[in-house]
C-alpha cells in the first residue's frame, strides 16, 4: 500500500469484517475429541470449512491433532490436500463421474454410496494396478446417499466387488440426531450395527456433531463433527445453551446515521414504519453478504438484533443487498457515528438467534457468509488477514 493503491480485501475497502477465532475452533475440536472417548475425532470441512475458509480450518485442526477430514467435493479435497500431504481426506459425495483420476492422484478417498460406484472404483484400482482406499456409505434411514441396508447385508468385506480395494471406513449418517428423543436415532444405530457385523475389520463412523452428544453407543471408531466445531448448535437444546465456543463474528461499518420521524417508512417496501422518532444507522452489509433478507423487520414481524458494544440494536425494515438499517435510538448519547461498527453476528447476536429470526439454521448462515468481507483470522495460527 506504500504506492497509495488499495489492495483487494483491504480493510479500508470492505464494508464489513469477519473475525474468525481459530483458537476457539481448536478448543472446540479438543472438547469434541474428549467427548468422543475411545473413538478418534475427525472434522467435516465441507462448505468451505462451514464458511470460515477451508484452508484455515484444515490447518488449525491438523495442528490441534485432527487426522481425518471430510469434504463434499473433490475440489474441496484438492484444497485440503494442498494444506497437508499426510492427512486422510474423505469425499462424502463419493465417486462423481469423471473424477477418479483426480482422486487417485491426490489420495482422496471416495465415500462410495452405490454398487455402481463400488464397481467403478474397483475397476479404476485394477486399471491402475494397485489397491485403492475406499469408504463405504450405508443409508440406515435418511434416504439420501448410500447403499440400502439390504444391499449392504447381501455383501461383506471379502466380497469380490472389493477385491482391488482397501476398505478403510464404514459410515452412515443420522437424519434426526439433533433431537435425542427421536426414535429414528436408535433405529439407525441398530441397522448400522447390523451392517457392521458384515464388515468386522472395517472401522466404523456414524456420529456427526449431534451423534457425539448422543453418547458412546454412537461413537464407534471415528466421529465426524462439523457444525459444533464452528460454534453452531449440535442439538436442538443447544439453541438455548450452546456449550461450544463461538468462532465467527461479523461487524459492519456504519455509513450514515439519520433521524427518522415517527410515522415514516424505512427501506424497501416501506415495510416498517417508525413507531417513534428513531435514530437509524445504515451499515454496509446486506443479503449479498449472507445476512439473510428474512432477518429484516416489518410492521408485523420483528427482525434480528445487532449490537453496539452491549446495547441491542434491532434491524429496522427490510435488509437490502448491500445495506441494513439498525435502530440505534436506545444507544447512550452521543450514540454510534459514521465509521463505527455494529456487530451483526457473534457475541449476544449468536448464530442461533440470528438464524431463528432469519427462519433458517446456523449451518446455512455460516456457509452463506459472502465473499466481500475483510476476513481476519485471530488466535493460534492466525493474527493475519487472508
Ligand atoms: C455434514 C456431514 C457431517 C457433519 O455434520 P454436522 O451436523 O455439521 O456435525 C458428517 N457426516 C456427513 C455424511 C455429513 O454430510
Amino acid at each position: 500500500m506504500a504506492d497509495g493503491r488499495l489492495s483487494l480485501g483491504s480493510p479500508t475497502l470492505a464494508g464489513a469484517r469477519l473475525t474468525i477465532d481459530l483458537d476457539a475452533l481448536a478448543q472446540n475440536w479438543k472438547a469434541l475429541d474428549t467427548m468422543s472417548g475411545d473413538a478418534q475425532c475427525g472434522a467435516a470441512v465441507k462448505g468451505d470449512g462451514y464458511g470460515i475458509g477451508l484452508e484455515a480450518a484444515v490447518g488449525t485442526l491438523k495442528d490441534a491433532g485432527c487426522r481425518d477430514f471430510f469434504v463434499a467435493l473433490p475440489e474441496e479435497g484438492l484444497r485440503a490436500r494442498a494444506v497437508d500431504p499426510a492427512i486422510r481426506i474423505f469425499v462424502l459425495n463419493g465417486l462423481m463421474t469423471g473424477t477418479a483420476e483426480t482422486l487417485i492422484t491426490n489420495r482422496l478417498i471416495p465415500v462410495l454410496g452405490s454398487m455402481e460406484e463400488i464397481a467403478d472404483w474397483n475397476s479404476q484400482a485394477r486399471a491402475n494396478g494397485r489397491r485403492l482406499a475406499a469408504a463405504l456409505h450405508v443409508d440406515t434411514g435418511m434416504n439420501r446417499l448410500g447403499l440400502r441396508v439390504e444391499e449392504a447385508m447381501a455383501i461383506d468385506e471379502t466380497d469380490p466387488v472389493f477385491d482391488a480395494l482397501e476398505l478403510c471406513l464404514l459410515i452412515s449418517h443420522l437424519a434426526c440426531g439433533s433431537d435425542p428423543a427421536h426414535p429414528l436415532n436408535e433405529k439407525q444405530l441398530t441397522a448400522f450395527n447390523e451392517v457392521r457385523s458384515r464388515f468386522p475389520s472395517v472401522p466404523a463412523s456414524l456420529a456427526n456433531s449431534a451423534g457425539i452428544f448422543l453418547g458412546p453407543d454412537y461413537h464407534h471408531d471415528l466421529c465426524r463433527p462439523g457444525i459444533a466445531l464452528y460454534g453452531g448448535a449440535a442439538l436442538d437444546a443447544h439453541l438455548a445453551a450452546n456449550p461450544m465456543r463461538p468462532v465467527v463474528r461479523s461487524e459492519a461499518r456504519i455509513l450514515q446515521v439519520r433521524d427518522v420521524a415517527a410515522g415514516d417508512g424505512i427501506g424497501y417496501g416501506s415495510a416498517e414504519t417508525a413507531k417513534r422518532d428513531t435514530r437509524v444507522a445504515i451499515v454496509a452489509c446486506g443479503y449479498a453478504d449472507g445476512y439473510h433478507r428474512r432477518a429484516g423487520s416489518a410492521d408485523d414481524r420483528t427482525g434480528a438484533t445487532g449490537f453496539v458494544a452491549s446495547v441491542p440494536v434491532p434491524v429496522i425494515g427490510r435488509v437490502s443487498m448491500d445495506l441494513t438499517a439498525f435502530d440505534v435510538t436506545d444507544c447512550p448519547s452521543p450514540g454510534p457515528q459514521r465509521g463505527d461498527w455494529i456487530t451483526m453476528l457473534g457475541g449476544p447476536a449468536s448464530l442461533a438467534r440470528v438464524a431463528e429470526h432469519a427462519e433458517t439454521i446456523d449451518y446455512e448462515l455460516l456457509t452463506g457468509l459472502g465473499r466481500r468481507y475483510e476476513r481476519v483470522y485471530a488466535g493460534l495460527a492466525g493474527d493475519g488477514t487472508g
